[in-house]
């Protein structure tokens, strides 16, 4: 199944893909809407980011290509960080660089969506709290980022945090193909096989911590070749199971 948040003719809607059409649901999928009656043609809907989170966590270096690349150990335990829901915006929609901000750069990544509220949840039972996947682009103003002290600043931008264009329930999480482009130059290109801690890993892990809630988001880190963004550019995020976004940077 795939699923859309999108606004048609001034109101806000989620709804589940038929075809070319959007049907709408009576409430958020994961808060257990209903098909209604009424479709809407996917064409004519503006996409929004598929769910509206509490709270957006973050894993650093979680790909192992990466800290091989980097010349480092993998992590002991996953390196966690925190994004606010103001930074979060749907397909279609710019990102906006701030005049302070000289060094903004994209990270692809598979996005996990949290479907029912969970707290210490074994590894073998992660995935029955796991909704479904998105794309994310995790951007980052690296000109922000001093070393030794939180990722906060560069992480939390508004429009930084770009999710969709759906959400889709039917992915093998440890098997996706994730690519970027910029200006149609191919920058990124990664599997999810690659990573040092699973889908699985990390919801069992950041449960441990915090309560997740249904809507919740968990970036799971980026394959390499994340880049310098620049105004202008145009950056398009694509998965052959997740289908593809495309922002401009401004
Ligand atoms: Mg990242």
């Amino acid at each position: 199944m795939k699923y859309a948040r999108f606004r048609f003719q001034d109101t806000e809607y989620y709804g589940v893909v038929e075809d070319n059409n959007l049907r709408v649901l009576s409430d958020a999928p994961a808060a257990g809407g209903q098909p209604t009656d009424q479709l809407v043609p996917l064409a004519t809907a503006q996409l929004l980011s598929p769910v509206k989170p509490s709270k957006i966590i973050g894993v650093g270096l979680n790909y192992k290509s990466v800290a091989a690349a980097k010349g480092v150990e993998f992590p002991p335990e996953p390196i966690l960080f925190l994004k606010p829901p103001s930074s979060v915006v749907g397909a279609g929609a710019d990102i906006v660089i701030p005049a302070m901000v000289q060094q903004p750069a994209g990270e692809v990544e598979l996005a996990v969506v949290i479907g029912r509220r969970c707290k210490d949840v074994t590894v073998a039972a992660a995935r029955d709290y796991v909704v479904g996947y998105t794309l994310s682009n995790d951007v980052t103003a690296k000109d922000h980022m001093p070393k030794g002290q939180p990722w906060t600043k560069g992480k939390s931008f508004d429009t930084f945090t770009p999710l969709g264009p759906l959400l889709v329930t039917d992915v093998d999480p440890d098997r996706v193909e994730l690519v970027m482009t910029v200006n149609g130059q191919e920058k990124q290109r990664g599997s999810t096989a690659d990573m040092i801690f699973s889908v699985d890993r990390l919801v069992s892990f950041i449960s441990g911590i915090m309560t997740l809630e249904p809507g919740d988001v968990i970036l799971t880190g980026t394959p390499p070749g994340a880049c310098g963004l620049q105004r202008g550019d145009r950056v398009e995020l694509s998965s052959r199971e997740l289908g593809s976004m495309v922002q401009t940077i401004r």
